[in-house]
């Protein structure tokens, strides 16, 4: 996290923004994909009940396995698939096979627990660029029965130059088919080379705007892919300009008033659950099994020496 001067700037609206940079990370060990972490963050944890943000790509699958995330479990949380290109297949111990493209969710309601593998398919475009989000279930949600749905018809709103399309939760009066527990917004916005426009805020949401593609000026300040640009609350609109042409990811909601624990694939309440959840992964029972996947399951890492305390939404 940097806050971008000394004297934080205050634009039009609100309050002051930072830059939250992000952590590279390698999925499936130091092999694997690399991706850009930038929640949670060193500071901030979240924003809305927008808990983790995993940015990859655009890779050239070539000569390369892909995407292979073998089973692994969650619980209380709900996972937010979305592609800018290329395509994912989701298998999970519910018996789901999805696979997901460009402009289509795939949401994965934990609840009380389940698993999933997670894989490029066998036919494929040789290219992959996305986002894989979670969201953190208030109470009682949280311990709700499992579940998975597609979407592949989302809510699409022109605002002059900028095309959104409201991938969860509602923005500028539309509302996602999605499934969600806390009010948020999550939306891609699109935008040709040189446009300006502006996207219609809640004032009791707090924002986040990470590019995907090309370059925006959010607020006056220059965003490219990499860091997550933190907009606070208190704003009711938000002026995007497109350099060259550009896709953003915009993520909002009302802050998250609970204090959390979240560790490896679990979010949870007490270090307690935390312990019962991996045990449950790691003798078998409870989240189930992932069928058809070539691959074992991925085995849940020690437990830190120190008890997981919980934390709210800022560090
Ligand atoms: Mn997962």
């Amino acid at each position: 996290m940097s806050n971008l001067q000394a004297d934080p700037a205050v634009g039009p609206e609100g309050g002051p923004v930072e830059l939250l940079d992000g952590a590279t990370v390698a999925l499936g060990g130091p092999r694997g994909m690399a991706v850009t972490r930038t929640l949670p963050n060193r500071r901030r944890r979240m924003v809305g009940a927008w808990c983790f943000l995993d940015a990859y790509g655009p890779d050239d699958l070539a000569g390369t396995p892909g995407m292979r995330v073998g089973p692994h479990p969650h619980i209380g949380l709900q996972t937010v698939s979305w592609l800018v290109q290329g395509e994912v297949l989701h298998r999970d111990s519910l018996g789901h096979l999805q696979e997901i493209r460009p402009g289509q969710l795939n949401l994965m309601t934990a609840g009380r627990g389940i698993s999933h593998s997670e894989e490029t398919p066998a036919v494929n475009s040789g290219v992959l660029q996305g986002v894989q989000l979670w969201v953190a279930l208030p109470e009682p949600a949280r311990t709700r029965p499992p579940a998975f749905t597609h979407h592949g018809d989302l809510p699409v709103l022109d605002f002059g130059d900028l095309l959104a399309t409201v991938i969860m939760g509602e923005l500028g009066g539309a509302v996602s088919p999605a499934a969600t527990y806390s009010p948020l917004t999550g939306a891609e916005i699109t935008a040709a080379a040189g446009a300006d426009g502006v996207v219609p805020l809640r004032a009791d949401f707090e924002y986040a705007v990470l590019t995907l593609d090309g370059a925006a000026t959010i607020d006056g300040q220059e965003l490219k892919p990499g860091p997550l640009l933190y907009l606070g609350e208190g704003r009711t609109s938000l002026r995007i300009e497109a350099g060259p042409a550009t896709r953003v990811l915009l993520l909002g909601g009302e802050p998250f008033g609970e204090e959390l624990v979240m560790w490896w694939n679990f979010v949870a309440c007490t270090h307690e659950e935390v312990v019962e959840a991996r045990a449950s992964w790691e003798s078998g029972s409870l989240f189930g099994e992932v069928h058809g996947y070539a691959g074992p399951p991925l085995p849940a890492p020690p437990m830190p020496i120190s008890r997981l305390v919980p934390r709210g939404r800022i560090r």
